[in-house]
């Protein structure tokens, strides 16, 4: 955001999940299910699901002809995680790889976050991805003994390697914070200050999500939610540490009262995420209609306004196919 700029982006957005299963066992979820106790989603359901929001007529002729302020624009495709060395990884692979084809094939722009991948699999998907993403969550691995002891997949080099593969493989990737899981203050300066660190390496990190933690009706883990000032001290915290060119996004519908969310903009949050029908890691949680956030950030002084799920500056990066994609739906924004 430029210095006088009052603007808030958001992303018009749409959840697809290949699987809720997930061999993790995060004892703040609300999200994953058992492997095999969830059929996995059929790409002609997805189109059909797809087909409410497109205005595209024949899949595959390209991006749609207009898009207004409340047209879908990325397709995030959010995925429990199928073990690396399951007979079925490959399935589940070319199953999201389809699903993201399905996704420009309508006209949208697809953004996946599926955990931890190898190398070669983020280059595979990054050939029908705008932008990818994974949170780091925290790097200290204090929580590897209480919220994440059954999540192999959360042990923090894993995911420090997925921030600096992205980088080598040149993914505008987002990342992020899960704030009120047992951390302190330092652990949280640490994992903002990695980020920091491989973004100066590589200059790829387009966003970093601060969100708190908010009690599911599904979770196993006790604690309560982040606390609100804590929060908003984060906020400020990650303002400093990471670089301007790194959009700060929180999800709005975890940070609902008008206080705190005012407080969050005023601290240097620019950015409030996907607006998703369903926000499916934290279905208790509704998100606001776009018109209470229109009213609210006005009455603050600030426009919201809707962005793809790539940042302008990473546009020119992208393969010439997702490059034309991008610039067709900016051109019609
Ligand atoms: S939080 Fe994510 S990785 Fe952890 S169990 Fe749930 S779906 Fe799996």
């Amino acid at each position: 955001m430029l210095p006088g700029d009052r603007s808030i982006t958001y992303s018009p957005a749409f959840t697809l999940v290949p699987t809720y299963e997930c061999f993790n066992r995060c004892s703040y979820c609300n999200f994953r299910r058992e492997p095999g106790e969830d059929d996995w989603l059929d790409l002609e359901v997805a189109r059909q699901r797809l087909a409410g929001f497109s205005t595209v007529s024949e899949p595959s002729v390209g991006a749609p002809k207009s898009v207004s302020a409340h047209s879908l624009i990325e397709v995030l495709i959010l995925s429990g995680e199928v073990h690396p060395r399951s007979s079925r990884r490959g399935d589940w692979l070319r199953l999201i790889y389809e699903l993201c084809e399905l996704a420009l094939d309508c006209g949208f722009l697809p953004h996946t976050n599926a955990g931890p991948l190898s190398r070669a699999e983020m280059a595979h998907l990054s050939e029908v991805n705008v932008s990818m993403g994974l949170m780091l969550e925290q790097l200290t691995p204090a929580v590897l003994k209480t919220v994440h002891r059954y999540a192999p997949s959360k042990e923090p080099e894993l995911r420090l390697q997925q921030l600096v593969w992205a980088g080598e493989l040149g993914i505008p990737f987002t990342t992020g914070l899960l704030l009120g899981i047992g951390e302190t203050v330092a652990d949280r300066r640490e994992t903002l200050d990695a980020i920091a660190e491989v973004h100066r390496q590589w200059g790829h990190i387009q966003e970093v999500i601060l969100q708190p933690h908010s009690p599911g009706q599904r979770q196993l883990f006790p604690g309560g939610a982040c606390d609100g000032d804590a929060f908003l001290a984060t906020v400020e915290l990650a303002r400093d540490i990471l670089p301007d060119s790194i959009a700060l996004q929180i999800p709005p519908n975890l940070a609902r009262e008008a206080p705190l969310l005012r407080n969050c903009l005023a601290a240097g949050v620019t950015d409030l995420g996907g607006l998703v029908p369903l926000d499916e890691v934290n279905p208790d949680y509704e998100h606001h209609s776009l018109e209470q956030l229109q009213t609210l950030l006005l009455g603050w002084g600030y426009e919201l306004k809707s962005r793809l799920p790539v940042y302008p500056q990473y546009i020119e990066g992208l393969s010439p196919r997702l490059r034309d994609r991008c610039r067709a739906i900016q051109a019609a924004l």
